[in-house]
């Protein structure tokens, strides 16, 4: 076979050396919140119709698909994000559920984005999308529960930053810019292209006053979210649309604090997300010292409408798996594979291997992880190997000692070891 086809496949990742249990961690994690916040599981396909996954994403992300023929000739394409999908669910089998309606999905997602530090063309998500509310404390729960998840999965030094599309786009729809218009600027802007993105407003015919309003806008940001918000009614005070979305904004960021959930908020007038269907509260999460998010969100309240499902209002976020886990990492966060005990069991001699194997079993039984010696090594070489691997203990099954049920135990770490009676042996390991 050729040597480029024992690679993988450029973008995509084979996770080892703890690499995928640091990720099912989080996704546990994960799932513990969703559970916590009443969220059900939703496993949907990875194949969706390529038409369902392109109808509002933005032009880049369109772009971006994964996207190919089956066999049948159907133009399908690998899901780029959850919320189509969850949102096609929301239109059709579940329907008629009833509202509220708290949906989680968690696993992987394919994007053609250009491999880099934290950007992967198979990553994983776990998706958090409740339908059927327009009100602030919706917004609020999805901000809430994802900083319950940061906590949880044990993430320091993190912010929020937080705006409302709603502002952006009101001041834009005032001229009467199209919303295919607004999208290109909003992509503009969430590029941080701002000037394109005036220029751009400009040429689609916004007058001189909306555009020194949308500049303003685009300097209104800070980690005081009151002064923000009372800067932010300042400079939109004559358009009543944009008052609107500036006044949910304040609500939704005065009800966190009454809440006292504790976040840290950076509020940006001039924060547009790339997808097309926000329509009002937008927000990311980014960890200080990493220039890249490891979440994100908003309210989109047009979806299940564009998919035939009628007015459902919903609010959502997506975390971005492998961006915690390599947050984590960098904040020295240990493995999860180091918290465990960790047993191995050396038969001295070959015909002592079924007491190691019943041993094994009766240590697996109580939820001791066992690995048991199968490669027929010498006990030093054995030791040797279990302690560059991390191992706890190593249980040592000898002729003279289990005649009287009796083994030998190491404390890997310690260095120490002593003889001990078979039925203890789950007591002294410390379970
Ligand atoms: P989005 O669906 O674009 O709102 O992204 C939500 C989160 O998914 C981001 O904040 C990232 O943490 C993660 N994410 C998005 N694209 C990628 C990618 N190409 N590789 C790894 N993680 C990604």
């Amino acid at each position: 076979m050729a040597s480029e086809f024992r690679r993988t496949v450029r973008g995509m990742r084979d996770l080892v050396d703890g690499e995928a249990e640091n990720l099912r961690f989080i996704e546990q994690r994960a799932r513990k919140i969703s559970k916590l916040y009443g969220y059900n599981e939703v496993i949907t396909p990875l194949i969706e119709h390529y038409e369902l996954l392109a109808a509002k994403l933005g032009e880049e992300n369109r772009k971006r698909m994964f996207v190919f023929k089956d066999l049948g000739g159907r133009k399908v394409a690998l899901r780029p994000e959850f919320t189509a999908s969850v949102a096609r669910l929301v239109a059709t089998k579940m329907q008629s559920a009833p509202r509220p309606l708290r949906l989680f999905s968690v696993g992987s997602l394919y994007r053609y984005d250009e491999p880099q530090f934290g950007r992967y063309r198979e990553f994983w998500q776990a998706n958090y999308e409740l339908f059927g509310s327009n009100r602030p404390e919706a917004d609020v729960e999805i901000l809430a529960l994802t900083n319950s998840l940061l906590k949880e999965v044990g993430l320091k030094n993190y912010f929020f930053k937080i705006g409302h599309v709603g502002i952006l786009r009101s001041v834009l729809s005032y001229n009467g810019i199209a919303e295919e218009q607004q999208n290109s600027i909003m992509q503009l802007l969430d590029k941080k292209q701002f000037d394109v993105a005036l220029e751009t407003a400009k040429n689609a015919g916004s007058s001189k006053s909306s555009l020194n309003t949308l500049e303003t806008l685009l300097n209104i940001k800070g980690r005081q979210p009151d002064i923000v918000i009372s800067e932010i009614y300042e400079a939109v005070k004559s358009y009543s649309k944009a008052l609107d979305a500036a006044e949910n904004l304040g609500e939704i960021i005065s009800m966190l604090k009454a809440g006292c959930v504790d976040v840290d908020l950076s509020v940006e007038a001039g924060f547009a997300r790339g997808l097309e269907y926000y329509t009002g509260m937008v927000f990311e999460v980014f960890v200080v010292d990493m220039d890249i998010a490891v979440g994100g969100g908003g309210r989109y309240d047009k979806l299940i409408g564009l998919f035939g499902g009628g007015q459902v209002p919903a609010v959502g976020v997506a975390l971005g798996v492998d961006r915690l886990s390599l947050a984590l990492q960098k904040q020295g966060q240990k493995s999860q594979r180091s918290e465990e005990n960790r047993v191995l069991i050396i038969a001295i001699e070959n015909s002592l291997l079924g007491q190691a194997l019943k041993i094994s079993n009766m240590l697996r039984e109580r939820g001791v992880v066992v690995e048991l010696e199968t490669m027929g090594r010498s006990v030093s070489k054995a030791l040797s190997d279990a302690d560059r691997r991390g191992i706890t203990h190593a249980v040592m099954i000898g002729s003279k000692e289990i005649k009287d049920n009796m083994v030998a135990l190491r404390f890997m770490k310690e260095r120490t070891q002593e003889i001990v009676p078979i039925e203890r042996l789950f007591e002294k390991i410390g379970q």
